[in-house]
C-alpha cells in the first residue's frame, strides 16, 4: 500500500485526504436516495456507488492508520505534527516548509537556515 503513502506524510494529512471520500460517498448517498423515488434503478446504482466510495475511505483510513506516528515539533514554527515512522521527508502541516530526519531521528530543517531568513 506504500504507493497510496505519496501524497502524505502526517496523520492530519491523511485525514484531510480520506475526508474527501467520506464527503463524495454522503453526498452520493444522498443524491442516489433522491434518485431512487424519481428513476428508480439509476439511483439504486448511486446508493451503491456512494457506499462503496464510504467503504473504501473506511478501509483506506483504517489500513494506511494503522502505522505508527510519532510527534515531530517543526524547527521552523514548532508546530506539533504527527508523523508516520517510515516517513524521512515532509512539509509541516503548518507552515508547509520542508522537514528532514537526521540519522539519529533528530527533526531538521532543509531550507538553509540563510536563504530561510533572507525570504
Ligand atoms: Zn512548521
Amino acid at each position: 500500500m506504500s504507493f497510496l503513502k505519496t501524497d502524505f506524510a502526517t496523520v492530519r494529512q491523511l485525514e484531510k485526504k480520506t475526508r474527501v471520500f467520506f464527503e463524495w460517498g454522503v453526498g452520493l448517498l444522498a443524491v442516489g436516495l433522491v434518485c431512487t423515488f424519481i428513476l428508480g434503478i439509476l439511483g439504486g446504482v448511486l446508493l451503491l456507488v456512494g457506499a462503496v466510495t464510504i467503504l473504501a475511505g473506511i478501509v483506506w483510513t483504517s489500513v494506511l492508520g494503522k502505522e505508527a506516528s510519532k510527534s515531530v515539533f517543526c524547527p521552523y514554527c514548532t508546530s506539533k505534527n504527527d508523523v508516520y515512522q517510515s516517513i524521512q521527508l515532509f512539509d509541516c502541516d503548518i507552515c508547509k516548509r520542508p522537514i528532514k530526519f537526521s540519522a539519529d531521528g533528530e527533526a531538521m530543517r532543509v531550507l538553509d537556515i540563510g536563504t530561510d531568513l533572507a525570504r
